[in-house]
C-alpha cells in the first residue's frame, strides 16, 4: 500500500488505544519578566534526584525532566511565553499544567494577566507559585487578592486555586512546589502508551558546532529509539544520537521524556508533529510529498491573489522583503509568527528567507539581490560579513526583543507608503489694488483678513467663490522690504509664481502643504 499522511496518522491513532500507563505532566513556567521564573526552573533542576548526582552539568535543550520523591515532571525551560505560543499557533497543547510565577513583592503585573490568559485558553490547570516569600515586603493576602479579582479564588480563601510559597533564592516551598505539581497531574489522569511507535512535539531546533543539526523532541506518546525514523512537517530524521538534559546518551525516550537528537534532513520548526514511521524511505518519501503540496498550494495561493487582485482593479500592494535570522530555531519562529500577525492592506510582508545562527555573507547576498532588510533576533553579524554589509548598504536590523522587532518592521512597512499631503489653512487676504512692476510683475497689494499668510505658504485663489488657480508666492513684501509672514489687518504685497490675471477683490487663501505618513 502507498504510505500517504492519512496512513501513517490511522496507524498511529489505532495504536494509542492499547497499554495506557500514567506519564508525568509536562510543566511549563510563565508571568512577568523578573518574577523567577527562570529561578524556579534552576531551584527545581537543582533539587532533581538523578541530575542532582554531585556536579552534574546540565544543558539548555529546551525540557527536562526532573525526578522527584513524587514522581517524575518534565518542565519546559524555553521561555514560557514564547514556547506556549508557537505551539499554540500549531494547535499543540503539550502544556498539561502551567505554574503562574507571581513575585509577593510586587504582585500581579501586565505580563502575569497575560499569561493567565494564555493559559485559560489552553485549558491548562494552574498553579500560583508565589515567589520571592524571602523578601520583607512579600504581601501574600495582596496577591490572593488579586488572583481573586482575577477569579482564581485561592485555595486558602475557599477557592479551588492551588498557591505555593516558596523562593527561588532560599529554596523554602520548592519541594512543596514540585509535590503540588505531582498532586495535580494525580488529578489530570495523564496517560499514554510506551510501546506505540513514538509520536511527539518539537520543543526547539538549532545548529550546534560540532553536531550540526539538533532538535529537542518532547515524546508525548510511545517510546522513541536510536535508529527510528520520523516524519516532521516536511522534514525527517533517523535518529542518530539521543541525549538527555545531561548530555548523556539514552538509547530510548518513552512519553513525556525530552530528548535532543541528530540525524536530521532539516531543522523542524518549533511545535511541529514528528511520528516514527517504520524505514528511511517512508520517511523520506512522506516529508517529500509534503513539501510539493505545500509548494503547490502556495504557488496556487499566489496566483489566486494576484487574478483576483487585477480582476478587483486593485493597486498592487508595496511588498517589504525581510530575511529573518535568530539563535534558535524557538525564538525563530516566534518572530516570524508576531511579524506575519502584523496587518496590513496596503503593505504585504514577504519573509524570502529564514534561518537559525548568525547573519551571513550570503544572507547579505541575499538582501542585495532580492532587495531585503535584514532581521537578526539574539543574533549577530558575522565577523566576515560585516565589511560587505557597509559596503552594499544594506540594511540590517538587530534585535532582542520581540516587541521592539515588530514594531521596527511596522515602522518600515510604513516608510514604504507615499506620504499623504494635507492642506492645513492659514489665512486670508483680499486683492484691494494691482501694480505691475517691471522688475517682479503683477503685484496683488493685499489686505490679510483671517489669520496669518507666510512666504512660504501655497495659495488658492478665489474669485466669486469659485478657484482660479493654486501655487506658491514667490515674494511676500511690506513696502519694499521682503518678509516672512503678514498678519491680521496688515497690508501686504504679493506675487505669486505662475499666475498674473489677479484682479482687485480676488481672495487669496493661503494654506500650508503636510506630508503624513499613513497607516498600515
Ligand atoms: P524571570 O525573568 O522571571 O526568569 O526572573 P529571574 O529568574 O531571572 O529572576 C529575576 C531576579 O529576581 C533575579 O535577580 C533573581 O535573582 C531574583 N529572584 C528570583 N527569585 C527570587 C527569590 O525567590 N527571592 C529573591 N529575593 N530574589 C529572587
Amino acid at each position: 500500500m502507498r504510505i500517504t499522511d492519512k496512513t501513517v496518522r490511522d496507524e498511529i491513532t489505532a495504536s494509542d488505544q492499547a497499554n495506557l500507563v500514567i506519564r508525568p505532566p509536562v510543566v511549563a513556567f510563565m508571568g512577568h519578566v523578573d518574577h523567577g521564573k527562570t529561578s524556579l526552573i534552576d531551584s527545581i533542576r537543582k533539587s532533581n534526584r538523578v541530575a542532582g548526582e554531585v556536579g552534574a552539568i546540565t544543558q539548555h535543550i529546551g525540557a527536562f525532566q526532573c525526578v522527584t520523591s513524587h514522581g517524575a515532571i518534565t518542565i519546559l525551560d524555553t521561555p514560557g511565553h514564547e514556547a506556549f505560543s508557537s505551539m499554540r499557533e500549531r494547535g499543540a497543547e503539550i502544556t498539561d499544567i502551567v505554574v503562574l510565577v507571581v513575585a509577593g513583592d510586587e504582585g500581579m503585573k501586565e505580563q502575569t494577566i497575560e499569561a493567565l490568559q494564555q493559559a485559560r485558553a489552553a485549558k491548562t490547570t494552574i498553579v500560583v507559585a508565589l515567589n520571592k516569600c524571602d523578601k520583607p515586603n512579600f504581601d501574600q493576602e495582596k496577591v490572593y487578592r488579586q488572583l481573586s479579582e482575577n477569579e482564581l479564588l485561592p485555595e486558602a480563601w475557599g477557592g479551588q486555586t492551588v498557591t505555593v510559597n516558596c523562593s527561588a533564592t532560599t529554596g523554602e516551598g520548592i519541594s512543596n512546589l514540585v509535590e503540588m505539581l505531582a498532586l495535580q497531574a494525580e488529578v489530570l489522569e495523564l496517560k499514554a502508551d510506551p510501546l506505540a511507535r513514538a509520536r511527539g512535539r518539537v520543543i526547539e531546533s538549532q545548529i550546534q558546532k560540532g553536531l550540526g543539526a539538533v532538535t529537542t523532541l518532547l515524546v508525548q506518546n510511545g517510546t522513541l529509539r536510536n535508529g527510528d525514523c520520523l516524519v516532521f512537517d516536511t522534514e525527517w530524521a533517523k535518529v542518530k544520537t539521543m541525549r538527555n538534559e545531561l548530555g548523556k546518551e539514552v538509547q530510548s525516550a518513552g512519553p513525556s521524556s525530552p530528548v535532543l537528537i541528530t540525524g536530521l534532513s532539516d531543522l523542524p520548526s518549533a511545535g511541529e508533529e514528528f511520528i516514527v514511521v517504520a524505514s528511511e524511505k517512508e520517511a523520506k518519501e512522506v516529508a517529500t510529498m509534503r513539501q510539493e503540496g505545500r509548494k503547490q498550494t502556495t504557488f496556487m495561493k499566489k496566483r489566486q491573489g494576484l487574478e483576483s487582485m487585477l480582476q478587483k482593479g486593485a493597486t498592487p500592494k508595496k511588498m517589504l522583503n525581510l530575511i529573518l535570522c535568530a539563535d534558535v530555531q524557538g525564538s525563530l519562529e516566534a518572530l516570524k509568527t508576531a511579524l506575519e500577525k502584523i496587518q496590513s492592506d496596503k503593505v504585504e510582508l514577504n519573509v524570502i528567507s529564514f534561518s537559525v545562527g548568525e547573519i551571513s555573507e550570503s544572507d547579505v547576498q541575499l538582501a542585495i539581490t532580492s532587495k531585503a532588510t535584514i532581521v537578526g533576533f539574539h543574533t549577530q553579524v558575522e565577523a566576515h560579513a560585516e565589511p560587505l554589509i557597509k559596503s552594499l548598504g544594506v540594511i540590517v536590523r538587530e534585535h532582542n526583543i520581540i516587541y521592539h522587532a515588530v514594531d521596527d518592521v511596522r515602522a518600515l512597512m510604513k516608510s514604504l507608503l507615499d506620504k499623504i499631503a494635507e492642506e492645513v489653512d492659514k489665512g486670508k487676504a483680499e486683492v484691494k489694488a494691482t501694480f505691475n512692476s517691471s522688475h517682479t510683475g503683477i503685484i496683488a497689494g493685499c489686505q490679510v483678513t483671517e489669520g496669518t499668510i507666510s512666504r512660504n505658504c501655497h495659495v488658492r485663489i478665489m474669485r466669486a467663490g469659485t478657484e482660479l488657480w493654486r501655487g506658491p508666492i514667490s515674494s511676500l513684501k511690506r513696502f519694499k522690504d521682503d518678509v516672512r509672514e503678514v498678519q491680521k489687518g496688515i497690508e501686504c504685497g504679493v506675487v505669486l509664481q505662475g499666475f498674473t490675471d489677479v484682479q482687485v477683490g480676488d481672495i487669496l487663501e493661503a494654506f500650508e502643504i503636510n506630508y503624513l505618513t499613513q497607516e498600515l
